[in-house]
């Protein structure tokens, strides 16, 4: 086969085969096709599109670039879970508990976070003596051992995509539907796990801006994940807003905890519990969504929590008696005016945490794990004028919080209606 007839091939808008396809990725994984021929099919790609066996056989051939997590010696269906990013998102901190309470075994790998959006393995750093890295084989004992495991994704999965998401990162050829599902399942399908559940989020912090990209995104890898044996469904949920009441490392594991515990924002509880009814049912577990709120408040999923932490070498104890770390310096920020907040932007909340230390502009940047925001208020509460909206902390001298205020009051708005705003949008099947 020539590369150059595939690209061609693709540019005229035809289908490429199974075989071209293999040959495509393996031949780029191995270093056999140079970046510039794998640059121009991207691009064809963009503007062409590829059909649903296409999408499927790209995402089997990345698949089989890089090692594969064998899950079968630990009883039961593993259900895995995945978002497609966001600000303030830890799901994952407290809904892999929560399954696990439940006796459905969670063998889940995480990622890093960047720019405006965080990442559970970096939360999950904030606590002492947590180590994220772990064999396969100790990853799979604990998970057999007390049900749940979240770990650093294993650098060996899927070389493919590490090499085309670095091209296609430089090539404006990130924002294509086929790739970004293929990417996303082939790392999930390597990750081992037998049902998904994918968290598609939409919105101005989201990676899709739109209902229609998100719809069309959560279809895709729906019916890709089914097309290879791996029951998938998909949420499409709000991501104007950042998830929850904190932004940052520490401060979302305390709120997690505090979840855990029984407490925190309600529609953030309910939400989760939403979620880990699907999660559950994927493993044929049907829960009413009052029994498993139950096990936020009964200590059942924050002792899955606890075990979890423990097993990995963290401190729980030190977590339990100072959830939160003080930072060297704070501001509150008082509402100007009263009324229901209506929106609240975020991605300019997300970058700004990150300015504050809690988020990474670039990959090599080294993480303030314990600054970020506190979000009093979210859209739909009444806030009186003087009362406080947010806290932002920090240990940054030069960062300049009088100027990074404002950006945050710029960034909600109040007004007389309130607004009612869902968490879970959509269902795709
Ligand atoms: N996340 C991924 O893992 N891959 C993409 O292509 C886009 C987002």
């Amino acid at each position: 086969m020539r590369m150059i007839d595939i690209i061609q091939k693709k540019r005229d808008g035809l289908a490429l085969s199974k075989a071209e396809t293999t040959w495509l990725i393996t031949q780029y994984a191995i270093g056999e096709i140079p970046d510039y021929q794998m640059s121009a099919w991207a691009m064809a790609v963009y503007f062409q599109g590829m059909d649903k066996t296409e999408i499927a056989d790209l995402t089997m051939a990345m698949v089989a670039t890089g090692e594969q997590i064998d899950l079968s010696d630990i009883p039961g269906v593993k259900v895995d879970k995945h978002s497609t990013g966001g600000v303030g998102d830890k799901v994952t901190l407290i809904l892999a508990p929560l399954v696990a309470s439940f006796g459905v075994s969670v063998a889940k790998m995480s990622g890093r976070g960047l720019g405006h959006t965080g990442g559970t393995i970096d939360k999950l750093e904030s606590i002492h003596g947590f180590q994220v890295e772990r064999t396969q084989a100790d990853f799979v004992q604990q998970v057999k051992d007390i049900g749940i495991s979240v770990i650093g994704q294993s650098d060996n999965l899927v070389k493919a995509d590490k090499l085309l998401y670095a091209l296609r990162d430089v090539t404006a050829t990130v924002d294509i539907i086929p790739l970004i599902a293929s990417s996303i399942m082939s790392k999930k399908i390597a990750a081992g796990s037998d049902a998904i559940l994918l968290d598609v989020t939409v919105g101005s912090g989201a990676f899709m801006k739109n209902m229609l990209d998100a719809r069309l995104l959560a279809k895709t890898m729906v019916d890709l994940g089914n097309a290879v044996g791996r029951k998938t469904v998909a949420v499409i949920t709000d991501m104007r807003q950042p998830l929850g009441a904190t932004i940052g490392n520490r401060l979302e594991i305390a709120e997690s905890l505090t979840v855990l515990q029984g407490g925190g924002r309600p529609e953030l509880r309910k939400f989760i519990a939403d979620l880990a009814q699907i999660m559950l049912g994927l493993a044929g577990i049907d829960k009413s969504i009052d029994a498993i709120l139950e096990n936020l408040s009964n200590g059942a999923a924050l002792e899955k929590f606890k075990k979890m932490i423990e097993a990995q070498g963290g401190d729980f104890d030190e977590l339990l008696t100072s959830p939160e770390h003080k930072t060297i310096f704070s501001k509150t920020v008082v509402s100007t005016q009263t009324g229901y907040v209506t929106s609240f932007d975020a991605l300019t909340a997300g970058l700004l945490a990150m300015r504050a230390g809690a988020g990474r502009a670039v990959k090599s940047d080294v993480l303030d794990l314990d600054a970020g925001l506190k979000i009093f208020k979210k859209i739909g509460d009444y806030v009186k004028s003087d009362e406080p909206l947010f806290e932002i902390l920090y240990n940054k001298a030069d960062f300049d919080v009088e100027k990074e205020s404002q950006v945050l009051l710029d960034a909600i708005s109040i007004s007389d209606e309130k607004v009612e705003i869902k968490e879970i949008v959509e269902i795709i099947k």
